[in-house]
Order: structure tokens, then C-alpha cells, then sequence
């Protein structure tokens, strides 16, 4: 059964690539009957930043990507906090040593400087020169009993090395490419390469999944299995995500942060089947799925190996088809309607009583073939709660198409009909009836009724048919609005 993890490296927050990435090993595990953890890669002191570890997993949460065990969850192999483990690390370390798997780098780091920028020079790709794996053993433990400061380095065995991957297939290195990367810090901190390849071993990782990025690290990893003798995980790397100008998807080039497509009304539904698809294919022309069609669907080896473009209009497409589904169930619109209350409030103010979530949900549903995004509707359509403000560009421009002299025949007749009876709802059907009256008194074509009617009560053009508009917003707003226009 495979055992998985997401390992990321708590920076601040969630990437969408790390969504992505924490996804596919979530549906892998749930779809083998397996485990996925979560670990959290927190070794670089540096990089600390308070609060990113929460936000990870408040983002996880969020999407539904589920842990079997993790540091706020617990399992067997606790802590699940790179920083507590520090003394497994270090206990590796010396293994390595030991068997001169590893040696102790004493070079200050202006020295290493030097060294990088000669191999910057010369186009080597492996940065440092080994000068230090050429100490005698003695020399070097007695450096290290005097007290000198110095890091564990890699002895990268001459040779190549091959990473067998699930996606690319089998990757030949040339070790002469490989660097002799620090394993232990001075400060007695792991490196990435050397934690994470002790713990997923510790902690029974089958696969390894991850962004492409940490392909050329795989040899680095590989040796270290071996050197442990231990079994290496399989490994998958899948592809990275790229902007639409083929750029590297980043923070600056826009939404990079899954609690910000949060805070743009996105469904986590949408944004985790917008993910999936970034780099995976189902093999079949299916495009929507929620999380249950996701893990039946998914395979490592529908994982392309071209890099993915992130479009915001896909996003976008597959967010409607959400909405769509759940709009299809009175329980999915009055969830909608929650969802969207708090952000209509935070545009238009507070809500009063008689916008119930009956009401919310009746106008995402009139609205549901016009919209992307339940965020549309304070945005597009404050109207269904607030007073239209007639002077915006739009609802000028709006007045100017139907006219005065049509508005002021228009308006006092359709007020006259709609008053009785007062008190009923008024129903599509009979909002209709209305409009088709109104235009046979004066004799004017329907869609000039519909416009003038559409001007009084919305003021914009983005919303569902007149008719159900009138309906949804009722009899006595309909009315006030008219008398409105009409002052
Ligand atoms: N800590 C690494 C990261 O931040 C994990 C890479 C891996 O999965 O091996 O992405």
C-alpha cells in the first residue's frame, strides 16, 4: 500500500504548485488504501517564517487534502517537524562518516566563494572542488576534536548514478555532475538533501512525489540510499507550472497563494480539480471532477512530462461548472448563499433581515448561467440588494438607449399593472404578462420595455431575464424602484 507524504518547507504559504503536489500524493494514498503524511521540512533557520506552518495547513484544509498523520495529527513516527528531529539526523551523519561516505568540510565560506565562482567559470555544474574529501581521516577528526567549525559533505563516488522515474523514465547522471552537497550545517542542521531522504526511509515512504525542481537532487538522493543500503522509494516528478508567457509561475506574476483564490470566492472544489489537471489527464475527454471522481480517476502514469500552463480563464471555466453542480441542489445554492454573505456585506454593508439565504440562493439562481464566481454577485449585481445608482456610466448609457419620452410611458403603466395584486408574489410568468401589456398599450416593441425595465430596477446590463428579475427582487422593490426613476 503506498505511503506518501507532502513535504514542504513552511516559507509563508500554500503555492498552488504545492497544492498540486500535496493532491496528487493525497489521491494516490486514498486510492491504494495507503497513507499520506504530512512533514514539515523546517531545517532551513533561515527561512523561517512565523505562522507558515498553520497557514499550510488552514489552506489544506480548505482544499480537503487529508492527513493520515502529520504534526497536528500525530501518527508513529512523530514528531513530524523536521527541527525535532535534529539528533537523527546527526546520528546519520556520523554513520555516513564512518563508512567515508561522507567527510567533514573545514573551507571558510570565502573560500567556498572563490571555489563557486571558478566553477561558474569553467561551466562545472558540481560547485564544489572536493578539496576536503582529500584530508586523511585523522587530520579531520582531529580538526574537529580541536574545536574548528565545519559541515558534512556528500562524497559523490565516481561513476554515474540513474534515477528511475515514474514520469521521465530513466535518468542518467554523470557523478561528475553531482555535487558533494553539504549534508550537516555547522550548526548542527540538517540539509534538505540528507532529512529528507532519513525520514522518508524512517517514516516508509513508497513514492516519492514532487515538483520537477527537485529532479536534479534525485541523484543526490539516490547515492544516499544506497550508502544507507537502503530501498529506494519510487519517484515521480512532475512537471512545473508556468505563466502563460511561459515564465516560471511565481509570485509576482500573480496568484500564486491558494487562500488567495480563496478570497476570491473560487470553490476549493474548482481550484482542486483546476490543479489536478495542471500536468495530469484522466485519458478521457472528462474535465470536471470533485475529489471522489479525482482519486478514481487518477494514475501516476497520465502525468505528462511538458511543463503546464496555469490559465486563469480554465480556472475560471471549470469554477462555473462547479457552481453549476451545485446549484443543482437547494442545499448547494444555500451553501452558495453563505458563502457569498459575508463578502456582499463587506461590499454593500450590512445585509438586513429580508435578505434571508432563501433569498441569496434564489438570486444565484437566477443569476447562475451569467455568473463565473459567486463573488459576481455583490460585484456585478449589488442591485438585488441595494438601490441601483442610476448615475453610473453604464446606467446613463442604459437611459439613453430607451429614452425619455419612451421611459416616462413605460414606467407609469408597468406601476399601475404591477401594484394589484398587492401582496401576492409576483411570478415570472406574471412579470412576463406585464412586460407583453405594457408594450401592446404603447404600441412599442418588447425589448424596449424589457430595457426600460431592466434601466429601473438594475441599472446595469450584467443579470437574468427581466421577467425573473422582477420576480426575485418582488413586487415592492420593483415598485420603489419605479417610483424612484420616475421622481
Ligand atoms: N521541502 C521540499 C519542498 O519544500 C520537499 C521536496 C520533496 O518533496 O522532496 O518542496
Amino acid at each position: 500500500k503506498p505511503r506518501v507524504r507532502f513535504a514542504p518547507s513552511p516559507t509563508g504559504y500554500l503555492h498552488l504548485g504545492g497544492l498540486r503536489t500535496a493532491l496528487y500524493n493525497y489521491l494516490l494514498a486514498r486510492q491504494g488504501g495507503g497513507s499520506c503524511l504530512l512533514r514539515i521540512e523546517d531545517t532551513d533557520q533561515t527561512r523561517f517564517v512565523p505562522g507558515a506552518t498553520e497557514s499550510l495547513i488552514r489552506a489544506l484544509e480548505w482544499a480537503g487534502v487529508k492527513f493520515d498523520e502529520g504534526p497536528t495529527i500525530g501518527g508513529p513516527h512523530e514528531p513530524y517537524q523536521q527541527s525535532k528531529r535534529l539528533n537523527i539526523y546527526s546520528k546519520h551523519a556520523d554513520t555516513l562518516l564512518e563508512h567515508g561516505h561522507a567527510y567533514r568540510c573545514f573551507c571558510s565560506s570565502e573560500r567556498l566563494a572563490l571555489v563557486r565562482l571558478e566553477a561558474q567559470k569553467t561551466g562545472r555544474s558540481a560547485s564544489y572542488d572536493r578539496k576536503c574529501s582529500y584530508l586523511s581521516p585523522q587530520e579531520s577528526q582531529e580538526r574537529a576534536d580541536k574545536g574548528e567549525s565545519f559541515v558534512v559533505r556528500l562524497k559523490v563516488p565516481d561513476g554515474k548514478t540513474v534515477v528511475q522515474d515514474e514520469v521521465h523514465g530513466k535518468v542518467e547522471f554523470s557523478n561528475k555532475e553531482v555535487d558533494d552537497s553539504v549534508l550537516m550545517k555547522s550548526d548542527g542542521f540538517p540539509t534538505y538533501h540528507l532529512a529528507n531522504v532519513v525520514d522518508d526511509h524512517l517514516m516508509g515512504i513508497t513514492h516519492v512525489i514532487r515538483g520537477l525542481e527537485w529532479l536534479p537532487s534525485a541523484p543526490k538522493h539516490v547515492l544516499l540510499y544506497e550508502m544507507f543500503g537502503w530501498t529506494t522509494p519510487k519517484f515521480a516528478h512532475v512537471p512545473l507550472l508556468l505563466n502563460p508567457d511561459k515564465t516560471k509561475l511565481s509570485k509576482r506574476s500573480g496568484d500564486v497563494n491558494v487562500e488567495d483564490y480563496r478570497d476570491k470566492g473560487y470553490f476549493p472544489e474548482a481550484v482542486v480539480n483546476f490543479v489536478a489537471l495542471l500536468g495530469w489527464h484522466p485519458g478521457t475527454t472528462d474535465e470536471i471532477f470533485d475529489m471522489n471522481g479525482l482519486i478514481e480517476a487518477f494514475s501516476l502514469k497520465n502525468i505528462q512530462q511538458s511543463n503546464a500552463v496555469v490559465l486563469r480563464e480554465k480556472l475560471d471555466w471549470i469554477n462555473k461548472m462547479h457552481l453549476l453542480r451545485r446549484a443543482e441542489s437547494r442545499e448547494g445554492l444555500l451553501g452558495m448563499a453563505a458563502m457569498v454573505r459575508p463578502k456582499i456585506e463587506a461590499d454593500l454593508g450590512p445585509l438586513s433581515q429580508k435578505y434571508s439565504d432563501e433569498y441569496i440562493a434564489r438570486v444565484i439562481d437566477t443569476l447562475k448561467e451569467r455568473i463565473k464566481n459567486v463573488y459576481d454577485v455583490p460585484d456585478l449585481c449589488g442591485y438585488y440588494f441595494r438601490t441601483p445608482t442610476y448615475t453610473s456610466e453604464e446606467s446613463l448609457a442604459y437611459r439613453a438607449k430607451v429614452g425619455d419620452a419612451a421611459l416616462g410611458k413605460i414606467l407609469p403603466t408597468a406601476r399601475e399593472l404591477l401594484e394589484s395584486p398587492s401582496g401576492k408574489e409576483l411570478v415570472k410568468d406574471d412579470a412576463k404578462a406585464v412586460l407583453k401589456t405594457i408594450a401592446d398599450t404603447h404600441k412599442l416593441k418588447l425589448p424596449a420595455v424589457m430595457n426600460a425595465l431592466r434601466y429601473t430596477v438594475s441599472g446595469v446590463k450584467v443579470g437574468a431575464g427581466v421577467p425573473e428579475t422582477l420576480s426575485t427582487l418582488g413586487r415592492e422593490t420593483v415598485l420603489r424602484r419605479i417610483d424612484q426613476v420616475l421622481a
